[in-house]
Formats: C-alpha cells, structure tokens, sequence
C-alpha cells in the first residue's frame, strides 16, 4: 500500500514570523486520523526554525534543493548531511524552475539525487514537460529522457526512498491544472518506466502530481489510480487551503 503524501513547496516566500505563524495555522488544522503523510519544503534559512518549531507535530519537513557534493569549495550550496542535521526528511531535486531558470541539467539533477539517497534524505524528484512539448506530442520522450539517467546512474533500488512528482510545466502557477486523465496517462507510464526494472519498487513508489493542484480539484486529482498525492505551490502558503488539499487524500 502506498501512504499519500502531500507536499508543500513555498519557493521563494515566507518571513520568519509568517513562517511561523502559517506552521501553527498548519499544525494547529491537522487531523490525527488523517491517511496521509504532510510535509513543508521551505527555504534553507528556516529549516532550522521550522525543525524547532514542527519537532513532534507529525508535520514533515524538507528543502528545495541539496548540493550535488558532500563538501568542499562549492559556494552557496546546502549538502545533504547538512539539511538531515537539521531533520529533513524530504528534498525536492529537479523542479522545473530549477532546470529552466537556473539550467540545471538531467546530469546535475542525478548528482543531486544520488547525494540525497546516500544521506537518507527522500528526494522528491520533479519531472514534467513543457507545453511547447505537449503540443508536439513529445511529454512521454521528455518524461523518459528526465528518468533515464537517474535509473541508469543511481539504479532502481534508489526509488525505494524516493518520491516522483510529475509537474507539466505548463500547470505550475498558471492556475491550469492538467485534467484527471492527462495526469493519470503520464503517472501511469511513470509508473510503467520503473516497473521495467523492479516491479515490486514500482508498487510501492509514490508518485505526486503538481501544478496548480488547489482544494477545489485535489479530490478528484488524487482519486486517480496512479496519483499517490500532491506537490503544492502556491496553495501551500494559505493554511486553509493546503489543509483541505491534505484532507482530500483518501
Ligand atoms: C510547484 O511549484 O511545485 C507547484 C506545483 O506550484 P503551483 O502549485 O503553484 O502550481
């Protein structure tokens, strides 16, 4: 059985007193019985704040990148045994801001991947396809190109703590969610790629969906066969909203 997961990712966002402000709004809404498992990716100065300030609350937490070097002369990077110091569970490697705004390659992306399974640390790796490549009907090549070095470099057996989330680049902050079917269509193939090499990792491995996932679409999102959860902008900086979108998960 996979356990949902919901994820919020704040990007470039939050204060140290609205940080702590929207958790306790966050902690404070979270149900005991829920099925599903929550976490916050927040920017690397708080994650020190944000590990006080969640220890024990059942809220999990994480960063938005890690290094792809355990130590040394690599200027403004964050390793992984760093941020597990501080009680990251999650990483997100990959996202898609990162790979087209800051040229972050398929090869870079596996480094990072690698350095987070070696320390523990559960990367959430994000995949998703341009709408330029949508529309030329490319999203499966480009979702394969995305998985194959990470298969090849850090092996299957890497995915046995590791998260996927899919998110059309397209979707992410446009306020246009990808419908049901087109998520589960690329979830499902995700899934397939992976089962290729283990099928039993396949089952187990979570695969979230994000882009302008919002409490209005995530139930009928996350009702998908293939969707195990969500990765969340946006909506995650509104306590309301990410705590509905978490008890959306069934
Ligand atoms: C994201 O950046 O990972 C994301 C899914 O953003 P949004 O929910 O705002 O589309």
């Amino acid at each position: 059985m996979r356990r949902p997961l919901v994820v919020g990712n704040w990007k470039l966002n939050g204060t140290r007193a609205s940080t702590r402000r929207l958790l306790s709004e966050i902690v404070a809404g979270l149900k005991s019985d829920v099925t599903s498992e929550a976490a916050v990716c927040v920017p690397f100065v708080f994650i020190s704040q944000v590990a006080e300030q969640l220890a024990d609350t059942g809220l999990l937490w994480g960063s938005q990148n890690v290094a792809d070097q355990d130590h040394g002369a690599f200027t403004g990077e964050i390793s992984a045994l760093m941020l597990k110091e501080f009680g990251c569970r999650f990483a997100i490697i990959g996202h898609s801001e990162r790979r087209h705004i800051y040229g972050e390659s398929n090869v870079l992306v596996v480094e990072r991947f690698k350095q987070a399974i070696t320390n523990d640390l559960h990367p959430i790796l994000c995949v998703g396809e341009t709408l330029e490549e949508r529309e030329k009907d490319d999203t499966f090549n480009v979702i394969e190109k995305q998985l194959s070095p990470v298969m090849e470099i850090a092996g299957v057996e890497s995915f046995v703590n590791a998260v996927i989330a899919y998110e059309p680049v397209w979707a992410i902050g446009t306020g246009r969610a990808a419908s049901t079917e087109q998520a589960q269509q690329v979830h499902a193939y995700i899934r397939k790629i992976i089962a290729g090499f283990n099928k039993s990792i396949a089952e187990n491995l979570r695969i979230l969906y994000g882009g302008s996932v919002t409490a209005e679409n995530a139930t009928a999102l996350f009702s998908m066969a293939d969707i195990d959860g969500g990765l969340i902008g946006g909506a995650s900086l509104n306590a309301q909203s990410f705590l509905e979108i978490i008890n959306s998960v069934k």
